[in-house]
């Protein structure tokens, strides 16, 4: 799911006085370890508020507000425990089934591109594709250094959110094996590329948050296959080229909004999603179409709909 962390958002469920055990009042108490299952993520509850708890699983991200419903502890607690492996054993089922989609030979040569990728930085972890790796030469030169880790479970190569300049490459390589979608439908990408050209002409360096999937040529060889999930900027926006952005993507409740830079402090404004655009030097000024259920949107017969 794009965006896990540490954008998300649950909704809490009334309180229970019977239920499972989790929905109890005082099962969680500050300083527990607990996750949120299928997510093995280790976090720690630092406040607890009727069926709310606060998690946090990095300091410096701050907690997050999560449901007592959507939360499971890690050790000691029986009821937790068993509830969590059921979760992790239908989410595992799940992505079984979703795999099967891509015929064998698709996976094979993808576990070899994968396999093969050189790493090239950490923190993040920056990946280059192999030298033997079969893909498009623009694709080593253009996009090396870029690629980091997608937890996407389909036939990703990386995720990338530096600023590439997307609108170059398409212009110089879409005929040469690269595609630029956004499976989503609420923004298709040529008015997304509008916006990102906006930006770029008044000065801003744009990225997108963007999936690169495999995508198998005619000729053998591999070509990547854009999926956009968001548009971003560091930092806020004029009023001028705001307006512009927004006269082309909209401003329906979940977007323009802003979100946290990583590296921004516990008192920052924009860590609340449903709250207006706030320009703020420590947050990022985006537009995020991702969410809902991403299976069933990434899968194969999506690589039918690029429209370029
Ligand atoms: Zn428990």
């Amino acid at each position: 799911m794009k965006f896990r962390l540490p954008f998300r958002h649950r909704t809490a469920p009334a309180a229970a006085d019977t239920g499972p055990a989790w929905e109890q009042p005082g099962h969680f108490k500050s300083g527990d370890t607990v996750h949120m299952p299928p997510d093995s993520v280790r976090e720690t509850v630092v406040w607890v508020e009727g069926d709310l708890v606060g998690v946090e699983f990095h300091p410096r991200f701050g907690p997050s507000s999560v449901g007592t419903s959507d939360v499971r502890h890690l050790e000691g607690c029986e009821p937790c425990m068993v509830d969590a492996r059921r979760q992790g054993e239908e989410e595992q089922a799940r992505e079984e089934t979703y795999w099967a989609q891509w015929p064998d030979e698709d996976r094979d040569l993808y576990d070899r591109v994968m396999e093969g990728r050189v790493v090239v930085g950490d923190r993040p972890r920056r990946y280059r594709f192999g030298d033997r790796t079969p893909v498009r030469e623009w694709m080593r030169t253009e996009l090396d250094g870029h690629l980091l880790d997608d937890e996407m479970p389909s036939l990703t190569m990386g995720r990338i959110w530096d600023p590439v300049d997307w609108p170059r490459l398409e212009r110089e390589y879409g005929d040469d094996g690269l595609t630029i979608i956004n499976p989503w439908e609420t923004v298709l990408w040529p008015t997304i590329r509008s916006a990102f050209v906006v930006l770029q002409q008044a000065g801003y360096s744009p990225a997108l948050d963007a999936s690169v999937e495999m995508d198998r040529l005619d000729d053998g060889t591999i070509g990547a296959e854009v999926i956009v999930s968001a548009l971003m900027v560091d930092g806020p926006i004029d009023a001028d080229t705001y307006g512009q952005a927004v006269a082309l993507l909209g401003d329906a409740t979940e977007f323009p909004h802003t979100w946290l830079r990583y590296e921004s402090y516990p008192d920052r404004p924009g860590r609340d999603l449903s709250q207006p655009y706030q320009p703020d030097e420590r947050n990022v000024t985006g537009w995020n179409w991702s969410g809902g259920d991403w299976m069933g949107t990434f899968n194969p017969p999506a690589q039918e709909t690029t429209s370029h």
